[in-house]
């Protein structure tokens, strides 16, 4: 469902109304102070030589103080409420981004969602600050003044009336540009952040194909985009001004040549025109604020849309009944797709029984990691069923799903933070002495060791570590999760043959009681696999030993033969 943003907003003001209403009260307490000074100068003036003055002076400075302190109140209390709606919508908007789907990560870009959640959400913040208080003030001596003057001479009212509205429906009408001319420039800021985001993490390939000028001229065309759409934002802004100033001198001249025909008339006296003529200004001078605001409530909503397209997505499904441990896993007729063009697995039926290493291989994109991101329930087949044990994947709960299937990624991640932090992150009661066992198991021991033990920190993207090393360190977190099933995607690149071995080697120490799911990127890793899963363009092409395929699978001996294994 999308929501509206203003609904949105409207929504988020709301939730801080006691702090709003108790700005606004002080915006017109202030208001009153301010008007009550003149009166009072007036007053010192005409009493001067003629009398005692000190009070006067006394309530004078009084007034000034008490309007200063109240107003910087006002501004303090209205900054604060503002930072406090950023936070609270950046802690929705945190908690949403770690629990989507993750379809929906593919459909965005990394660096895009981090600006949603930084710059989006600054610039509601204005929404607040940016006059809207000072405008509801504003607008109830407006609403008091035109009261008077509907008093005074409903039928000059009527011609003022009909210039503000009209300026009024053009500025709000003109305002909605802002609103999307600010949309635009947050999606020129999020290209900009997706881009740098990846220009960044593919630094140094950029730096060796010496391709710093043309990824910098991708970058600067999303931050000139962003300027175009702050320039047209200001194009819209600067013509909204003259035109409230436009409307209020047509609006005193208007008053001035009809009043003035109207006294001459004898319709009505020099004083109610006089009068009426004060009260105008009361209008028109905070008219100016009330168009400031709709231009920043404009730029809130801006950003607000951005907001909600994450917001609005549903998280990840939490229903389900919890799993019950189990050894196995069987696909039955399981077919997925990414996206509904392209079928990436078709009519996959394959059984890995209890306790057995089971190897998926095939050429590269024939869709050996989805079956594993299947088994992870990261997404859903599009039909057919998988079994965790007996019981159909689809009723159960995923976190219980991924409690008992243990998943390590190709390209391990390795968190920010110490040795200890990543090793702890799936099960955070385990004790040193249990992390010292995972990292033996892997043959990270030594390394570590020779670091600062578990309190070595590691890179934000785990750069000290090689890409075998991540894996291992990934592989040991999983051990400490002690899962009865594992899924292991193996890394394909950046591993050496050392490195390969001691991957081997740590796989076969995590096989024990364990069911193990390997995918395969070299055939060298599996030939002693009980079972081998053959998969050719998303279909299964054949299952069976190292021996039996080398006999009855053609793909399988093609395979072999280009690894040098035949
Ligand atoms: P393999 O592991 O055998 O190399 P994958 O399972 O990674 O193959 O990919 C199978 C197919 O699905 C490929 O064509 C790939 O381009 C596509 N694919 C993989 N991941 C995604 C994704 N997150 N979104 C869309 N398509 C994907």
């Amino acid at each position: 469902m999308k929501s509206s943003p203003f609904r949105a907003l409207l929504a988020m003001l709301a939730h801080h109304k006691g702090a709003l209403t108790l700005a606004v009260v002080l915006s017109l307490v202030g208001s009153g102070l301010g008007l009550a000074q003149p009166l009072v100068i007036n007053r010192l003036i005409s009493t001067v030589g003629q009398g005692p003055i000190a009070h006067l002076a006394w309530i004078l400075v009084g007034l000034l103080v008490v309007s200063s302190v109240l107003g910087a109140f006002q501004s303090y209390l209205l900054t604060v409420t503002a930072e406090t709606a950023v936070k609270a919508t950046r802690h929705d908007l945190i908690s949403h981004l770690l629990r989507l789907p993750i379809a929906v990560y593919d459909r965005h870009r990394t660096g895009d969602l981090v600006t949603r959640l930084g710059s989006d959400t600054t610039i509601i913040r204005s929404a607040f600050t940016g006059g809207l208080v000072s405008a509801i003030g504003g607008l109830a001596t407006m609403i008091g003044a035109i009261i008077l003057m509907a008093m005074v001479d409903v039928f000059m009212l009527g011609l003022v009336l009909a210039v503000v509205t009209v300026t009024l429906i053009a500025v709000i009408g003109s305002s909605t540009l802002i609103q999307r001319y600010t949309r635009r420039a947050q999606e020129a800021v999020g290209d900009l952040g997706a881009g740098m985001d990846r220009a960044l993490v593919a630094v140094r390939t950029i730096r060796a194909s010496g391709a710093q000028d043309s990824v910098e001229t991708g970058l600067r065309a999303d931050a000139d985009n962003a300027w175009l759409q702050g320039v047209r934002i200001a194009r819209v802004a600067a013509l909204i001004f003259p035109a409230t100033g436009l409307a209020m001198q047509g609006s005193f001249l208007l008053v001035l040549g009809i009043g003035g025909a109207r006294v001459a008339a004898g319709t009505i006296t020099v004083a109610d025109l006089v009068t009426f003529v004060l009260y105008l200004f009361m209008v028109s001078m905070p008219l100016g604020t009330i168009f400031g605001a709709i231009t920043t409530i404009r730029q809130a909503m801006g950003a607000i849309e951005r907001i909600n397209q994450i917001m609005d997505e549903e998280p990840e499904s939490v229903d389900g009944s919890p799993a019950r441990p189990a050894h196995s896993v069987r696909f039955d007729d399981v077919s997925f797709s990414y996206s509904d063009d392209t079928p990436v697995l078709v009519d996959v039926s394959v059984d890995i029984p209890a306790g057995t290493k089971t190897a998926i291989v095939g050429p590269s994109g024939s869709g050996k990691s989805t079956m594993l991101a299947l088994i992870e329930r990261f997404y859903d087949p599009d039909s057919g069923r998988l079994y965790l044990g007996d019981q159909d994947m689809a009723g159960l709960t995923r976190a219980s799903v991924r409690g008992i299937v243990g998943y390590v990624e190709q390209e391990a991640a390795v968190l920010a933070g110490t040795v200890r932090d990543n090793l702890l992150l799936a099960t955070p009661d385990a004790t040193d002495e249990q992390c010292w066992w995972a990292l033996d198991q892997v043959n990270l021991r030594e390394r570590m060791e020779e670091a600062e033990g578990l309190d070595t920190v590691l890179g934000d993207r785990g750069l000290t570590l090689s890409g075998g090393q991540r894996q291992r360190l990934a592989l040991a977190r999983m051990l400490l999760m002690d899962s009865p099933i594992l899924l292991l995607d193996e890394p394909t690149s950046a591993v050496d043959s050392q490195n390969e071995q001691l991957i081997l080697d740590a796989i076969d120490a995590s096989a024990a009681d364990r069911t193990l799911v390997v995918v395969a990127h070299r055939l060298s890793t599996v030939t002693d696999a009980d079972q081998i899963i053959v998969l050719d363009d998303g279909r299964v092409a054949g299952v069976g030993t190292h021996a039996s395929l080398m006999e009855s699978s053609e793909l399988y001996r093609d395979l072999a033969s280009r690894q040098l294994l035949a």
